[in-house]
């Protein structure tokens, strides 16, 4: 059975492109323009997939993403925010929304696609997922339960806030504490080798993990840049 996702988008027009690049692409879609019939048709429809716009006439989707993180709900579905400007995700970053991914508009159609088969991607969690915990010096990751830690200096374990995606690449890296990465690799760990989009995209994550794990994002620690290289994850295995 094919995919649902659930589109929420105000401007009609591009609520009608993205339910036809991904019906094109197999998923079965549904849309709506407005907060509170988000929330209606998000219980009607039990989607696996949440594409939601961050402005919105009545509810915005920080509200919308709330009350459906907040509700007791059979199903958990994977949110995917859009905003309009990269300021914004900034701003929702910060507010840690529950949403699993964020992506600015403009978007190409293959950045879309890709974005969504990575969180319906659940191969890292299915292969990793019995009783795998990786110990670094300066971190944990328990990949069954979803949760990953920076071990403060003061002996205590501070819980990270990670998106899907942030955390699926976390547990690349502490998997393989200083092994060098191409972006490529990285992408293949991340997305599969159906990915056509702008190999540029591994940045962004990059710099958003950064943001949440690093002391100060501008002279990482751990995550470290390789020019002309790559990336590579500093730290050492326990
Ligand atoms: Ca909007």
């Amino acid at each position: 059975m094919s995919h649902k996702i659930l589109i929420v988008e105000d401007e009609p027009e591009i609520a009608q492109v993205i339910k036809f690049i991904l019906e094109n692409e197999g998923f079965n879609c549904s849309k709506c323009h407005h907060g509170l019939s988000a929330l209606y048709e998000f219980k009607q429809y039990q989607p696996d997939v949440i594409i939601l716009d961050l402005m919105l006439p009545d509810l915005d989707g920080l509200e919308v993403c709330a009350r459906i993180r907040q509700g007791n709900h059979d199903k958990d579905p994977y949110i995917l925010m859009l905003t309009a400007k990269s300021e914004e995700i900034d701003r929702v970053v910060g507010l840690s929304t529950g949403a699993d991914d964020y992506l600015v508009k403009p978007f190409s159609s293959a950045e879309l696609i890709a974005r969504i088969r990575a969180l319906l991607r659940r191969s890292l969690r299915q292969i990793d997922s019995e009783n795998l915990i990786y110990n670094t010096q300066n971190f944990q990751v328990n990949v069954s339960e979803r949760i990953a830690y920076r071990n403060l200096t003061s002996g205590e374990k501070q819980v990270l806030d990670l998106t899907t995606l942030e955390f699926n690449l976390l547990t690349t890296f502490v998997s393989q504490p200083n092994r060098v990465w191409d972006r490529d690799q990285l992408i293949k760990k991340l997305w599969g080798s159906d990915f056509y989009g702008d190999d540029r995209v591994i940045d962004t994550h990059i710099a958003r993990l950064r943001k949440k794990i690093e002391t100060d994002p501008a002279h990482p620690n751990f995550v470290k840049t390789l020019i002309g290289v790559g990336y590579k994850f500093q730290d050492r295995k326990i």
